[in-house]
Formats: C-alpha cells, structure tokens, sequence
C-alpha cells in the first residue's frame, strides 16, 4: 500500500500546486516545495518558508471606519529562504547552471515519502551542451529537533565528470506573495522584514531578520558539508550570505545543509545567537540519523492513525496524503496553532480558526490526544485576548474569541463573515469538552478547561436575551457564510446551549473532585453561585428554530422566507459565489456556502429526532454550494447517518483529494487542513459512525460498497482500539488498555482481550 506521493509530471503550470502538496513541515518550521535550484523565468512560484505563529502586523484599510473595528491584522511572514542552492557543471566558457528548464530531462521523480518524512526528486539531467549528470535533492524538517530544515544533495556524474561549483545560499530579502484580487489571500503588505543581523563563525553561516511592526526577530544559522575534497568561500552580503563550494566531479558528491531556524517567540531576544548555539549541537547529525529518527517518529504516529482502505488506491493515498500534511502543520507550543493552510502557503495569511477545533482536533484527539491537548493549549493562553475582545465588543463578560488570528488580536476585516461567527466560541468550548470525554483528564480541566468552558458561558449570557420566555440570540453568523448577521442561527444557539450546560457540568465535576481549585477559580474569576442557576435558565430556555410543515430547523429566523438561489441560470465558471456575486445578493437568498445545521446536527445528534435530521439534510443539500472546502465531509457523514452511503461515498471522494487533484482551484495558496480532517472524520465518524458521548463511545459501522475493507485505530481514556470493517463484519480489537464497555448500533458490548465481531447491518 502506498506510502508515497509520486510525481513524474514536470508540469511547468503546475509546479505552483505541487510547490504546496511537496512542502516540508514539522509543526514549526514549513518550507514550500520549491526548487533548489530556482523556478524557471516566466513559471509562477510562491517561494515560501513559515516558522508557525511568526508574523508581521499590518494596519487595515477602511474606506469606513466604525467603533471596534479591528484596525491592525496579523500575517504570518514569509521568512529566510534557505533553499536555495544553485548547482555549476564545467569551467570558463563550457560552465553551464543546472536547470529543468534547460537542456534536457531524462528522468525526472518527485515523492513524499509518508512513512520516513522526508521529500525527494531525482532527476537524470542533460545539459545544453551535453553534460549528463544525476541529481537528486532530500528534504526534511525534523519531527524532533523542530528548529532543524534539512536538505541533502547527491550529485553522480553519467557522462560529465569535471569541475563543479555549488552556491548555497541563505536569503534575507524575501516577500510574502499578495494577490489583490482573492479575498482569500493577502492583497497588500508583500514587503514586512528587514535584515537585521548576519555573521559567520567556525562555518556557521546566520542570518537574522526583523519583522518591521510586530517587532519579531527570526533567524537562520546554517552548517554546510560536502563529502568531497573542495574549496569553499564565504560571502557576506547586505541580506544574504552565499557560500560556494568548487570541487571535482568524478564520482558520488554528497551535500548536506543543516539550517537550524530560531525565533524571539521561543527563543529569547537573540535568535541569531540561539540559531548558532543549536547549530552547533547539532553539527554531527547526519541525514541518515535524522531520517532514521524521522522514520520512528512516523511509526509512533501511524501506529495510530493511519486508516487502510482496501480496494481503493487513490483514496488510500487522499487519506494518508491530508493526515500527514496536518501532522506536519499541527503546533506544537502555546504560540501556535494550526492556520487554514497549514505552513504550506500564505492562504488566509496564516491565521487560525474554528477549523482547529470543529475539523482538525477530532482527528488528533482519537488518534495523538497529547498533541489535541497542546493545541487546546494553545487556546488557553490566548483567553485573555479573548476577554479584552468580549469587552470592546460590549459585553460586561465572558470571552468572545477571534473568528481569525495568529496571538490573539481579532484580525477579520469583514465583520458580517468574520467577528459575527460567535460560534467559534461555542466551538472551542465543544473542543474541550470533546477532550475530557475522550481522556477524563481531570488535570487539564482544572488547569484551563473549567476556565475556558465558564468564560464562554458568560458570553452566551451577556449576547443573548429572553423573549417570550425564550433564550434567543441575536444578530450573528453560523457557519454559512453567504448567510450573515441574522437572529437565532440554530448552529449557534444548540452550540451555545451544549456550552452552557457543560459550564455547569464543569463546575460541579471540579467542585466534587477537586473542592479547593474550584474556590480558588470562583475566587480568580469572580464567580457568584447564581450564575452557575442562570446557565442552566438559558439553556433550559434556548430557543431552537424548529418548521413544523417540513419538519427541519430552519438555518434561522428568516432563512426560509428568502427566496431559493436561481442555481438553474447560474453558469459553472460562476463557482466559487463568493468570487462573482456582492455579499448582499447572497445574503437575501437560500444559498449556503457549506454545512450549518447539518453540522449542527452531527455535532450534537441527540438534540432533534432522526426525521427532523434527515429532513434538514435533504433540504439544505439542494441549497448548499459547498464553495468551502469545510462542507463535503460534513455532508458525507451526514449522509452516512441519514442512510445513503452511495451520496456518502461520492461526498468523500471530493474530501479526499481535494487538494491533491486542486479541485478547488487554490491549491497553490495552500492546502485545505479542515477539509484534510474532514477526511478522517468522514471515515470514522460517517462510515464507522464513531460518536464520543457522556454515554461513552459509539459506533454503528458502514462500508461504501466500492471498498473491500478499511480499518483504523484509535486512542480512547488509555485504550488502543483497532476497529476493521468489511462487507460483512465489524471487528474491534483491544490492542493495549483495560476493557472498554461501548455501543454498536445502539447494543452494550464489552470488548476485552479476545476481541469482537459484529455483523454489519445493512
Ligand atoms: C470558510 C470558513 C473557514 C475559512 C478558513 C472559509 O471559506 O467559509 O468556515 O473558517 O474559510 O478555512
């Protein structure tokens, strides 16, 4: 089965997508797929390197202005470019520079090693005046010393053998990539660093930039090698540092740069420094012990989450390909997070959102939940900024997090689509709790959980009001964002409810298990009894939109008074909507951009009846465009519940190669990471019908008819659990752990060491 993606195609119109699938990252460092060797004149490349949460801030141009608008905006910065090595065959006037676009390609193979996280081409290279040589380029960024992008190159001579020159160099002077036409990228703000340092010492070559607002140092200190006698000279210039190697080709010649990256977040005020200090230590690591290192690393991983899919070799390589990119994008520490890009492009300028916590926590809270931990960590240390932002907002308390940001600060421009997404806050709340159902860890909850989960709770209190004798919620925006600022979004409101219910849940838990933490959070956060009575009024109280003639919650209070998009007379190219049409036309129709209520309805299945959830599910398909990458999988495991698994299957083929078959069109800004969650959770969550309760886990196990089998594993309150699913069966087995009480198809079971077998029901 396929541990690699493989690429024969030198595409010169693609090289910009295969730049964002072949990138390397490691949860703090990402460096695009570019080309070593530089991109051809006239080719389109987006030459990128990220450091996670490292970022510039720019002022936001409003035509009008209006209180609390955000008036700066956070971007993440495209960094030193250490990539860049620069091969020479021959002398004088025979001296040729080593290009793909020149000359001739004999062989050419790309691949993303999965399994060994490394990245590789090899290429068999003729030059214009007929120099045949072999070069093939290795990249990695390593899973355990995440300072550390590696590259090694090994050049072979075919039919030249004589002088060659290699020029490393390590670059000061870069730009982030805008494009004012995309509101989905950056439009301004390409230049945002200055060169503020550079030295070379004992064959460490650094270079340390400044980011012009944010004030944000980075560095990259290098150690090159080359396995041959040559000569080497080191030149220093304003912005970059070049260091060129001449030796003799006359057989394999091997080099290796080690580019050891630091920043003023992690590093203390002097990176360059730090970034020679690591060099150092880091001197004798070779590429093979890296990889090696590399290799277990991954088998930790993949013992748990990868899924097999038999039958199917291009979705097996969709589900690997979207679980390994959110490994190598997935932060690590409590500046950082997981943007909507992931490090493999500047899409969405690097910013976090709901995403991390409704489409990619999930995968890692089943599969790695020490990493989901650190990721709801990195939530925790930004709540302050949430509160301050609740109060500019006008709320008297609670938290009201950023629908975008990078430290914290609100960075949305657009409000409608943008600050008015309350239900991030709800959302990050069901992250939590989510999180404790699957580890009981007590520990966290105590330590941020509660906390998290009770600020939330009194934003729902400040934002919503009683009417009728009913909680409602005003003038905010669900998940769909081509339907904007209405009242009583249903996703928000049951997404509120479940926050506000779990509140309470929290502070009972702590003040049973943990009496003396909860007094001293009542005390920290100025908690009275009462208020605890009034989370359960409202959610007692909350209003659900509910039509009783088609037996569905409507997205709204006025959703189904709109008029249904015309989708007949709207031409294909006219997709993406949001591209063509002003955001007031959609807002006064039926037009949804990507699941609300269905999401809803997945989220928290047990608050409607399987009719009203199947009804909702046929109506808001016919009006769903799914112009978000953040839609197919909800569908596809919606469609799994509600029964259809041929509608499921065809909704989880788009999901699983999305990116790499670019159907969306924007690859090159950037891989699609919720969408790459929403493959799994499609898996495990549809096919599998996998649910996480206070009642415990649950399955009720499907199987497209297309496949033979799939299996998968999860984590669950110290559990491994292998679960594999054929035509006719559902095995689960008890890898490690005690064991586990759970439903299937609505059944207790208990599984112990012999394992289980169910029928599937068809
Ligand atoms: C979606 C949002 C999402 C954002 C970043 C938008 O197109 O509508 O739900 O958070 O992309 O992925």
């Amino acid at each position: 089965m396929s541990w690699s993606i493989h690429s024969k195609q030198l595409d010169i119109t693609g090289l910009l997508n295969e730049e964002s699938l072949f990138f390397t990252g490691n949860g703090y460092v990402g460096v695009r797929g570019n080309f070593e060797e530089g991109a051809p004149k006239g080719a389109g490349t987006i030459r990128g390197t990220y450091l996670n949460a490292f970022h510039d801030i720019t002022d936001i141009a409003y035509g009008e202005k209006l209180f609390g608008f955000p008036e700066t905006q956070q971007k993440l910065v495209n960094i030193i470019d250490a990539q860049t090595v620069r091969l020479y065959f021959g002398e004088g006037k025979e001296k040729e520079a080593f290009s793909l676009f020149d000359g001739e390609v004999l062989e050419y193979d790309r691949y993303l090693h999965m399994d060994r996280g490394v990245s590789e081409r090899v290429i068999r290279w003729r030059s214009p005046m007929g120099k045949e040589v072999r070069v093939s380029f290795k990249r990695m960024a390593s899973f355990i010393h995440p300072e550390l992008f590696l590259q090694e190159i090994t050049i072979e001579p075919i039919s030249f053998f004589g002088k060659a020159e290699l020029v490393a160099v390590t670059e000061g002077d870069v730009s982030n990539f805008t494009d004012p036409n995309d509101p989905r990228v950056g439009s301004g703000h390409a230049k945002l660093l200055a060169v503020s340092g550079s030295s070379i010492d004992n064959g460490v070559a650094g270079v340390e930039v400044i980011a012009s607002r944010s004030r944000l140092k980075a560095a990259c200190a290098v150690v090159c090698e080359l396995s041959v006698q040559h000569s080497r000279k080191d030149v220093e210039h304003t912005k970059a540092i070049e260091s060129t190697f001449v030796f003799e080709l006359d057989g394999k010649a091997v080099f290796l740069k080690k580019n050891v990256y630091t920043d003023t977040l992690r590093h203390g005020n002097s990176p360059l420094r730090k970034g020679f200090e690591l060099a150092e230590q880091l001197r004798s690591c070779s590429f093979a012990e890296a990889e090696q290192k590399q290799k277990e690393y991954l088998n930790d991983f993949w013992r748990f989450a990868d899924v097999e899919i038999k039958g199917d070799e291009k979705l097996q390589e969709g589900i690997r390909f979207n679980l390994y990119h959110l490994l190598q994008s997935a932060g690590r520490d409590r500046y950082s997070n997981i943007a909507a890009k992931g490090l493999s492009g500047e899409g969405y300028e690097g910013h976090y959102f709901w995403d991390t916590e409704i489409y990619m926590i999930p995968v890692f809270l089943m599969t790695n939940p020490e990493l989901a931990k650190k990721l709801l960590l990195y939530r925790y240390s930004i709540l302050d900024a949430a509160r301050a932002r609740a109060k500019e907002m006008g709320h008297r308390q609670g938290a009201l997090f950023p629908w975008r940001t990078i430290s914290g600060p609100e960075c949305s421009s657009y409000y409608p689509a943008g600050t008015a997404q309350y239900h991030i806050s709800a959302d990050i709340a069901y992250s939590y709790i989510q999180y404790y159902l699957v580890t009981k860890d007590i520990g966290f909850l105590k330590e941020c959980g509660a906390e998290v989960l009770i600020e939330t709770a009194r934003l729902w209190i400040d934002t919503g009001h009683y009417h009728n004798g009913q909680f409602k919620i005003d003038a905010v925006t669900g998940p769909d964002e081509y339907t904007c600022i209405v009242n009583n979004n249903y996703y928000t409101n049951v997404m509120a409810r479940y926050n506000l219910r779990w509140a309470v849940k929290a502070v009972a838990i702590l003040a049973a298990e943990a009496p003396q933490v909860m007094k001293e959070l009542e005390e920290r956060l100025g908690l009275e009894p009462e208020e605890t009575e009034k989370w359960i009024k409202a959610s007692e109280a909350m209003y659900l939109p509910y039509d009783e003639e088609l037996n569905i919650n409507p997205q709204d209070d006025t959703f189904l008074q709109k008029a249904v998009w015309d989708f007949e007379q709207t031409p294909n190219d006219h997709y993406p909507l949001l591209l063509h049409y002003h955001p007031l036309t959609l807002y006064r129709y039926q037009v949804c951009k990507q699941a609300d209520t269905v999401l809803a309805h997945f989220l928290l299945e047990d608050e409607q009846d399987a009719s009203v959830i199947k009804s909702s599910y046929d109506y808001y398909e016919k009006v769903t465009t799914h112009d978000s990458s953040l839609s197919s999988c909800v569908f596809s495991i919606m469609a799994a519940k509600t029964g259809n698994m041929e509608k499921a299957y065809d909704y989880f083929i788009e999901t699983s190669r999305l990116d790499l078959d670019n159907t969306h069109g924007n690859t090159k800004d950037g891989l699609h990471m919720a969408n790459m969650g929403g493959t799994w959770m499609a898996i495990v969550h549809g096919f599998a019908g996998l649910r996480v309760k206070e009642s415990g886990l649950s399955f009720a196990p499907a199987i497209p008819q297309q496949w033979e089998g799939y299996q998968f594993s999860i984590q669950y309150e110290g559990r491994h659990v292998e679960v594999m699913i054929d035509s006719s069966s559902a095995r689960f087995s008890l890898i490690s752990g005690p064991e586990l009480v759970f439903h299937i198809y609505g059944n207790p079971y208990t599984l112990g060491e012999p394992g289980l077998e169910v029928p599937l029901i068809r």
